[in-house]
């Protein structure tokens, strides 16, 4: 099963992701983490992407769809991904294609997630984390024992400096602009599964990740 996962900060898309990666077997593969294996690696792409990075560009579409398509390349992959924060607009989208119908394969599934703005607000602003050993609370889903004092280390916990609201929203605004000729281009195909994740209406990512896996399998 080829899986692309979308759906904004806060909606619950790593948890997801997660539940379906150990009920599936199949790799959650985030670009984040392609871009730091070939930084730290120091592939020749990743060498690349740390010049665009230094001089604070936007890596370009062709160096991310390359990374993409050799991660794709690998083991782990014959059976399934789960490809997560790719592709993020048309050309990507349309790369991919190309790069898995040159295998014989193809997109079989996308999950859009999808959370009420005014709750993604509220359980960003409601994250902290432990200066020291880096572990993120959630104030309303994930509390600490005591207050906010890190449950490991005993220290208080901080909110993270780009965790505003108003910076959240101009994040949110983006996300929704890049996705929407996205998700467009795979309505087209019918292989669209939008799900909301809502406490409104009770719905926890947990419950989405049941009900795809009991649908995939
Ligand atoms: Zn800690």
């Amino acid at each position: 099963m080829n899986i692309v996962i979308m759906g904004a900060q806060g909606t619950g898309k790593g948890t997801v992701a997660g539940l379906l990666k150990g009920d599936l077997n199949i790799p959650h593969i985030s670009t984040g983490e392609i871009f730091r294996k070939n930084i730290k690696e120091e592939t020749e792409l990743g060498k690349i992407a740390t010049k665009y990075a230094d001089e604070g560009k936007l890596v370009p579409d062709e160096v991310t769809n390359e990374m993409v398509k050799n991660r794709l390349e690998e083991k782990d992959c014959n059976n399934g991904f789960i490809l997560d924060g790719y592709p993020r607009n048309l050309i990507q989208a349309e790369k991919l294609d190309e790069i898995l119908a040159d295998k014989g394969k193809k997109v079989d599934m996308v999950i859009y997630l999808t959370t009420p703005t005014n709750e993604i607000v509220e359980r960003v602003m409601a994250r902290r984390e432990c200066p020291k050993c880096k572990r993120v609370y959630n104030m309303v889903l994930n509390k600490p024992k005591t207050g906010e004092i890190c449950d490991d280390c005993g220290v208080e916990l901080i909110k993270r400096a780009d965790d505003t609201e108003e910076k959240l929203k101009t994040r949110l605004d983006i996300f929704f602009k890049e996705t929407k000729p996205v998700i467009d281009f795979y309505n087209k195909k019918g292989i669209v599964r939008e799900e909301e994740i809502s406490l409104s209406i009770n719905r926890l990512a947990i419950d989405v990740a049941k009900d795809i896996i009991k649908d995939v399998k």
